[in-house]
């Protein structure tokens, strides 16, 4: 694999003294401070001082610096759709057979190169986590690999190798949907690969896999009510609970999943997942688009997570999520089909449908924003000490100067602002992960030459 190097081991990182021309550290609300000289020992933050004159010796970067950008919601094969599904008409049912033919085609080697491409991508546009939703478990056909966990175990690598961490949320799929007659499909065609045949064998398999670093964690989802019929979603619930971990499920993207769901037990996906246990503070519910007023009661009194994919939710067509009704429920940001790779598209994205809808501007400021890019989106992957430029936090900084053409001119006092709702993830030029350098003036240390990567792999897959 050309230009595959694994971060490097034993010792960490070395101290470094960083001196941001201006950091948002959440203090003040959307706005950045000045002067913030943010030390790293061991891939930790040591220290943080605002109003600090640079010292001799200590980085600089200009402009704007954040702390890292958390992917909460990924399906790092449909990298390989870009381009090639967005036109012609269709639904997002028609998407999803045009996902299966590029899910058929993938193995455990080509699924590791498709997937550090990816996430290097992802690293390249300031991401330092990334919430692996992932199902593509078996065989063409359903079969197990001689590793069951072989599929996990190379996107694990993957982030790896791409510098970024990663909770692979190992996602149990058992049926091929629900008729609008309310009866479970059995799984058909492409999606064999994803099913471990009950709730019980799915968590065999997941339980007999630990990630291999210290950059990842493991996590479990419910792909959704169509793939889990509920008698078999308290055994997901369990698995989760039991290990503390990050629950993700995708709920009420499409209108016709609540249609089925009603047609199958009377109530809403939101109230069979809550009837199972399903919504928890440490679930997320992804899209969450077609809630009623008592779905999104609950969800707000569960304290879960909300992860909006706005750039994909528009196009499938899903609709406009009820987002300000759902604060004050966690917000996180998900690139989910990578039809764009730009966490500021999706944070500003998140406002600007929500205007779009409710015909009023301001529901979410530049501060909920950021948080919802940074420390909400790693909370929900299970990364609590990562998100945040404060001491004791995971040593990651994004970088982005304001000497490019879509952010030249801004006031550099509101420098927030001005990235939230004008850049671009092309407009970040250094990014640090767990105390490492992973992007130098917009070129990734570990892939150089990403998008050569990219183009390879996704060629040979098509
Ligand atoms: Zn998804």
């Amino acid at each position: 694999m050309p230009g595959a190097r694994a971060p490097a081991a034993g010792g960490g990182p070395a101290p470094r003294r960083v001196w941001c021309e201006w950091a948002w550290t959440g203090a003040g609300d959307g706005s950045p401070e000045y002067g913030v000289l943010v030390e790293t020992a061991g891939g930790r933050i040591t220290a943080v001082s605002p109003g600090a004159v640079a010292p001799a010796g200590a980085e600089t970067l200009t402009g704007l610096t954040l702390p890292g950008l958390a992917n909460a919601h990924s399906h790092a094969f449909h990298r390989a759709l870009r381009g090639r599904t967005h036109t012609g008409g269709g639904s997002f049912w028609t998407w999803r057979e045009a996902m299966y033919r590029v899910a058929d085609r993938l193995d455990p080697d080509t699924y590791l190169r498709l997937a550090r491409a990816a996430y290097a991508e992802m690293a390249l546009a300031g991401v330092t986590c990334v919430g692996e939703f992932h199902y593509l478990h078996h065989a063409p056909g359903g079969t197990r690999y001689a590793d069951p966990n072989a599929m996990g175990a190379a996107l694990v690598r993957a982030a790896a190798e791409a510098g970024l961490r990663i909770t692979l949320l190992d996602v149990c799929y058992l049926s091929g949907g629900l008729d609008p007659g309310g009866a479970h499909r059995p799984l058909e065609g492409a999606q064999r690969r994803f099913g471990d045949g009950d709730a019980a064998r799915w968590a065999d398999r997941a339980a007999g896999f630990t990630p291999v670093g210290d950059h990842a964690l493991a996590g479990a989802a419910v792909h959704s009510v169509r793939a889990v019929p509920a008698a078999q979603l308290p055994d997901v619930v369990a698995y989760a609970a039991d290990r503390h971990a990050p629950l993700h499920a995708h709920l009420s993207e499409q209108p016709a999943e609540n249609a089925a769901c009603l047609a199958a037990y009377g109530r809403t996906p939101a109230r069979v997942l809550d009837d199972a246990g399903a919504l928890t503070p440490r679930t997320s519910l992804v899209h969450a688009t077609h809630l009623t007023d008592d779905d999104v009661g609950a969800v707000r009194l569960s304290g879960a997570t909300v992860c909006l994919c706005p750039t994909t939710e528009r196009d499938l067509a899903d609709g406009l999520p009820r987002t300000g009704d759902l604060l004050p429920a966690p917000i996180t940001l998900g690139t989910d089909q990578h039809a764009q790779l730009d966490l500021f598209e999706e944070a500003r994205a998140v406002e600007l449908h929500e205007r779009l809808r409710t015909h009023r501007r301001g529901t979410l400021g530049t501060g909920a924003l950021l948080r919802a890019a940074t420390a909400h989106g790693h909370a929900s992957l299970g990364w609590e000490d990562a998100g945040a430029l404060r001491a004791g936090a995971r040593a990651d900084l994004v970088n982005i100067p304001l000497d490019g053409v879509r952010l030249a001119g801004a006031d550099p006092a509101r420098a927030a602002d001005a990235v939230v709702f004008a850049a671009s993830a092309a407009d970040v030029r250094h990014v640090m992960a767990d105390g490492r350098w992973t992007v130098r003036d917009g070129v990734h240390t570990l892939v150089p030459d990403t998008a050569h990567e990219l183009d390879t792999v996704i060629k040979e897959i098509h």
